[in-house]
């Protein structure tokens, strides 16, 4: 009799531990899912900031008018492919992840953290200044993308690195043709 009912106890235990254990690890995995699809929505607004800084970069090196033209001109070409491969980089990431990539340039204005800066000006230190506050609200949100991911997604976490360690070069060659113009 005792040892038939410590029997039923201990089932009635098992049966206990995989029912919590079984909840916990559904609880888990939703809170997984719910911080890789925020993610996912962080680099699509990276995405989008992307192919506006590309775009930005190559109007530029179009429109630019003033000293220096030449310099600027290959300066602002080799930027905007950069941007180029940046936005392949966070594409390729969106999609290892299960995202899609924004699929309309429409939404590139809706979902970016940074804009876009209309070139009205072709003046030369006017585009050059607009290149500069593009690259630093980049910085900033790679520096926060870089916070998110550090202790949750090593791959993601290295390739923020890489992007903004390539901003942050950005920003500066383009504060070296400011101070020379
Ligand atoms: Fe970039
Ligand atoms: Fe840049
Ligand atoms: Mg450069």
């Amino acid at each position: 009799m005792f040892k038939s009912k410590s029997k039923i106890v201990m089932v009635l235990g098992l049966i206990l531990i995989s029912l919590v254990g079984g909840y916990l690890t559904l609880q888990r995995k939703k809170t997984e899912k719910a911080n890789v699809s925020k993610l996912v929505e962080s680099l699509n607004k990276a995405f989008a900031d992307e192919w506006l800084a590309y775009y930005q970069y190559w109007i530029g090196a179009q429109i630019v008018s003033g000293p220096m033209q030449s310099e600027v001109i290959a300066e602002l070409k080799e930027h905007a492919i950069d941007e180029l491969r940046h936005a392949d980089m966070l594409a390729k990431r969106i999609i290892q992840l299960n995202g899609i990539p924004i699929l309309e340039p429409k939404q590139w204005y809706e979902a970016s953290n940074c804009g876009f800066l209309v070139p009205t000006d072709p003046n030369i230190k006017k585009i050059l200044q607009q290149n500069v506050k593009g690259e630093q609200c980049a910085i900033s949100a790679y520096k926060k993308l870089l916070e998110t991911t550090k202790d949750t997604d090593t791959t993601t976490y290295q390739m923020i690195h890489e992007i903004l360690a390539n901003e942050i070069e950005h920003e500066k060659d383009l504060l070296n043709l400011l101070k020379v113009l």
